[in-house]
């Protein structure tokens, strides 16, 4: 990690916008190598709503290159499967009978070694993050403004001038955009009537509630009611992991073909849809969805398309600003980690030197050069996950199909748990040092 006295780095100034899950981890991630930065937030605190977040070895791996002592920290306070089943991703039962299997019998468990399924609560792991980014209280209050919704970008010399809705002004050399799917900087950089500037529908749902293990006991035998698990069913799948000691959080993903036609994507009282979903399961996934009275119905978006590049001048998406994915690979947020960590390293090698616009570039076309690659190749397997996930009942399902539906999800991911992510961030920055102006090295 490439560390700097605060005089040196006082040249470089980064504004985050969008105090989110990807915003505070560059936020941790920027202080720990004493660059200046300040988190520029719509809201009026740091807040996620939402249920849990769940993680895998590589998130893990970048929570601990961002900031040693976070990863550990995360460790603490994540909530895990059952001490003899700590390194199982998520055990694979099916979601209706077939020949020669039961219902809810299961036919798999998914490795994710060493640490299997980790998941806390959104709130949690930002609230942890605004903590060690120093955000919480005192001086370091100052380097975080709420209330302040970004709606114009402006290149001036030496920088950015950033305004907000309050209508107030900041400056800042470098903006990176953590400003989520509905990102702003998003359609300022590119033309906002071209496809890539919005998300679109991924024609895929899910009804979502949060299970006390006691109420999950009263139909599961008490191992099931606490390990995280993916049902395959017909047109779709029930996912369910522990997000703290005692709750489980648990998703009904279906199809809903064609275009989304309403204007909010969460819509409530849901249960008679539900139960039309639910015709063709065994009575396990039903007698789970039972204990969810009125469940809401969330509706999965993503990019579609995407622009020729996620950075333009001294202004570079991260984090879902630039790959929101859906959630079938639960990789949205390790990406965001990710990027936090890589964009972090980069500023580092150019904070030893004046922001020039020139540096500032080839920090940014660095960064992409080594993220773009991988993040575009977890969203395909995201987008392909709703498919992989939910299409073993498509035809027939004979054992031979059943094994081989099997192998090919036992392996499916583990290119996004396994990937030396300190040696994207050095390769980055051997690339800035070969390709920048010579007055970068
Ligand atoms: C149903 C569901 C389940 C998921 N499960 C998982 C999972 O298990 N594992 C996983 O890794 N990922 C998961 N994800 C993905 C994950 O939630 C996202 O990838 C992650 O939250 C992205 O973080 P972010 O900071 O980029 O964006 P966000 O969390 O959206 O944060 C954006 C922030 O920017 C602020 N903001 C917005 N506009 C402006 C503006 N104009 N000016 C200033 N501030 C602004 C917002 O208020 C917000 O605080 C899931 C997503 C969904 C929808």
């Amino acid at each position: 990690m490439g560390s700097h006295s605060p005089e040196q780095a006082e040249c470089l100034s980064v504004a985050i916008i969008g105090g989110g899950l990807c915003g505070l981890a560059l936020a941790v991630a920027l202080k720990q190598r004493n660059i200046v930065f300040k988190v520029y937030e719509a809201r009026s605190s740091f807040t996620e709503l939402g249920a849990g977040i769940n993680i895998g070895p590589n998130t893990l791996d970048a929570f601990r290159l961002i900031d040693d002592g976070l990863g550990e920290a995360y460790l603490d306070m994540a909530a895990r499967n059952p001490p003899d089943r700590q390194d199982v991703w998520f055990d694979v039962r099916l979601g209706a009978a077939i020949d020669g299997h039961g219902d809810g019998e299961r036919v798999a468990s998914l490795m994710a070694s060493p640490t299997g399924s980790m998941c806390v609560g959104r709130d949690a792991l930002l609230q942890l993050l605004a903590e060690r980014a120093g955000l919480v209280d005192g001086i370091g209050r100052e380097r975080a403004a709420f209330n302040k919704k970004l709606v114009g970008l402006e290149g001036t010399a030496g920088g950015v001038t950033m305004s907000f809705e309050d209508g107030t002004f900041e400056r800042a050399s470098v903006v990176i955009a953590c400003d989520g799917i509905h990102s702003a900087v998003r359609r300022l950089m590119i033309d906002p009537e071209s496809p890539a500037a919005t998300p679109g529908f991924s024609q895929a749902g899910v009804y979502r509630a949060m299970l006390p293990f006691q109420k999950l006991e009263t139909v599961l035998e008490a191992q099931m009611a606490r390990t995280s698990q993916i049902f395959p069913g017909p047109s779709g799948y029930l996912i369910m992991y522990p997000v703290s000691e005692t709750t489980m959080n648990v998703g009904l993903w279906v199809w809903r073909r064609g275009t989304w036609p309403h204007r909010e994507w969460v819509l409530p009282n849901q249960r008679s849809a539900m139960e039309q979903n639910l015709q063709d399961w065994g009575a396990t996934v039903r007698s789970i969805m039972d204990l969810v009275p009125d469940p809401p119905f969330y509706a999965g978006h993503y990019y579609h398309t995407q622009p020729k590049s996620h950075w333009k001048g001294r202004v570079c998406l991260i984090g879902d600003a630039a790959h929101a994915m859906p959630p079938h690979a639960g990789s949205g947020a390790g990406q965001a980690m990710e990027d936090a960590y890589v964009m972090a390293e980069v500023l580092s090698s150019a904070a030893e030197f004046d922001p020039t616009e020139a540096r500032v570039a080839a920090a940014l076309s660095a960064y992409e050069a080594v993220r773009r690659p991988r993040y575009e190749r977890v969203v395909a397997a995201s987008v392909k996950g709703m498919h992989d996930w939910s299409d073993l009942y498509d035809v027939p399902v004979t054992e031979q199909r059943l094994k081989d539906w099997v192998e090919l999800a036992k392996n499916r991911f583990d290119f996004i748990w396994k990937h030396d992510l300190a040696g994207d961030a050095s390769g980055a920055q051997a690339s800035m040092r070969q390709n920048a102006v010579p007055s970068i090295i």
